[in-house]
């Protein structure tokens, strides 16, 4: 199944994805700590992975983006890799 992700820009906070209606989203994108085993094995154990809270699309952060850099996400405890290392 092919995996429907779009990428983030620089910056971008909320989600563009527009309705039949040409409506935004708009949703609040969030950093996707436990991306399920498809989105892992196509972006590898280290993406960084947003998800809109609203209709759950995924972004991809561009290489450029820093917007998330002062909120320390590197630091958190969750080991994607680890949920991976276990299942082998
Ligand atoms: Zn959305």
């Amino acid at each position: 199944m092919p995996i429907n992700l779009r990428e983030k820009k620089p910056g971008q906070r909320a989600c563009d994805v527009k309705d039949e209606k040409g409506k935004l989203c708009l949703g609040h994108l969030k950093r996707w700590y436990t991306p399920d085993e498809a989105v892992a094995k196509e972006l590898g154990p280290k993406a960084v992975v947003y998800r809109c809270e609203r209709c759950h699309t995924l972004y991809r952060a561009a290489p450029t983006d820093d917007s998330t850099a002062g909120e320390r996400f590197e630091l958190r405890p969750v080991n994607i890799l680890g949920a991976f290392v276990r299942k082998k």
